[in-house]
């Protein structure tokens, strides 16, 4: 229960009405406190119907107002039925599961549904996994080839990090990106990825093979960290990486203006040759006015309005007047998400000029991505800076 309106005397006499009510609702031994307004009612039952009986009347009781002589108010509570042991084995994940899932309460009584349980329980286990694949060595990161549409040739790939789990299979970082953005893992794991990539770059070569430059994605949350750049900076002169040679792709959940030390972060490291591009254009956040404002060398758009403009005659062409829009301000588009040789040949015409997905190729693994950027690059001359077309 919270509230944050009363004094602490007030508070701790409503909390001692609180606690005889639950104490008769629902017998004193058992009753348990596990912090200052949190309670936990522990009943046997099998079969889960009083469980759910007992969930509902409390909830509706806190609807209403609680009074002493002094205060009369409603407080905000959270209730959710934890099953024991289908939710929770140790006591370690329930503490983990109560913190996680009765502490930020909205306006109002809510209760937690069996799904909301099980969300949270999978959210644990997976920042568990997190935690015990970083500590292990088995975080990887696989790299997915970008192709030019002008030189017809692989030109760039991007960094995707992925995460070996014995237990979990199937962790994608869709999943565990925003887990480690909460709990603060995005910082060592960004910097892993980064390492990781420059090593690739440097170890097998990639310049030579043709390759411009490696998108390495950033979370935004790194650049609340005033260490970044520094680290950057030490990680890449490490391997004798060129700033040039990295892209940061970013995706802007949080408005960047309004965070000023980002913008000025960015801004230092596009002056020594880091170059950025705009992730998932076309999603949520972006707008006609970011683009503008921003000085990205490429905007990426997002494959679910790629994939919309397959069923809808109405959605290509949004995506075609898209492209021509972006590519008449100077930015290159980077097309994620191809697969068929109609999407790409769609996005081709509508000036797409850099292309990524299935259709050329997965992610790869290291050894796979020098492997397949020689033999689609056969015969071709080494990256250079500037455009040029074959004859
Ligand atoms: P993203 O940056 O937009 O990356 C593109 C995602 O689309 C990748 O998913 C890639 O495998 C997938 N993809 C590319 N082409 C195709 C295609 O033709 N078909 C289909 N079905 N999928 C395609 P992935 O690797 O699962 O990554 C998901 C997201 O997780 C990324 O989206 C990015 O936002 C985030 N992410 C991945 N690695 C990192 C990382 O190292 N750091 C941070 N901060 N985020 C990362
Ligand atoms: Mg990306
Ligand atoms: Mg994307």
């Amino acid at each position: 229960f919270f509230s944050r309106l009363f004094n602490s005397r007030d508070m701790d006499s409503l909390m001692a009405d609180v606690a005889s009510w639950l104490e008769r609702f629902a017998g004193r031994e058992n009753i348990f406190r596990f912090w200052q307004e949190g309670f936990a009612i522990v009943v046997y039952d099998p079969e889960g119907s009083k469980a759910e009986e007992l969930a509902h009347t409390l909830s509706r009781r806190f609807e209403t107002a609680w009074s002493t002589d002094e205060v009369t108010a409603k407080l905000e509570t959270v209730t959710g039925i934890i099953r024991v042991p289908d939710d929770v084995g140790t006591l370690r994940q329930l503490q983990d599961l109560l913190i996680s899932g009765f502490q930020d309460s909205q306006p109002g009584s809510m209760l937690l549904t069996r799904e909301d349980i099980a969300d949270i329980r999978r959210m644990l286990d997976v920042e568990d996994a997190l935690r015990d694949a970083i500590a292990g060595n088995r975080m990887e990161v696989w790299y997915q080839p970008i192709w030019s549409a002008e030189t017809e040739s692989i030109v760039a790939a991007e960094a995707l990090v992925r995460m070996r789990d014995e237990k979990l299979e199937n962790i994608f970082p869709d999943e565990f990106i925003p887990i480690a953005e909460k709990n603060g893992m995005i910082h060592e794991l960004g910097r892993f990825v980064f390492s990781e990539t420059c090593r690739v770059i440097s170890q097998y070569g990639l310049k030579d093979l043709g390759i411009r430059y490696v998108d390495v994605n950033v979370s935004i949350y790194q650049f609340l960290r005033d260490d970044l750049f520094p680290a950057f900076e030490e990680m890449r002169r490490e391997w004798g990486v060129s700033a040039e040679q990295i892209n940061l792709e970013i995706t802007e959940g949080l408005a960047l203006e309004e965070v000023a030390s980002v913008g000025r972060t960015i801004e230092q490291m596009r002056k020594v040759g880091y170059s950025f591009s705009l992730d998932d254009y076309g999603t949520g956040y972006s707008n006609l006015a970011r683009l503008l404002g921003e000085n990205y060398l490429n905007i990426k758009i997002d494959k679910s309005i790629l994939w919309s403009g397959d069923s809808s005659q109405e959605n290509a062409v949004l995506l075609d007047d898209l492209i021509r829009l972006i590519r008449s301000m100077n930015n290159n588009v980077v097309q994620e998400g191809v697969e068929t040789k109609e999407q790409l040949d769609r996005v081709v015409r509508s000036g797409a000029n850099l292309i990524q997905g299935f259709y050329f190729s997965r992610p790869l693994r290291e050894e796979d991505l020098a492997a397949y950027i020689s033999r689609m690059n056969a015969g071709r001359a080494p990256a250079s800076d500037t455009e040029t077309t074959d004859i």
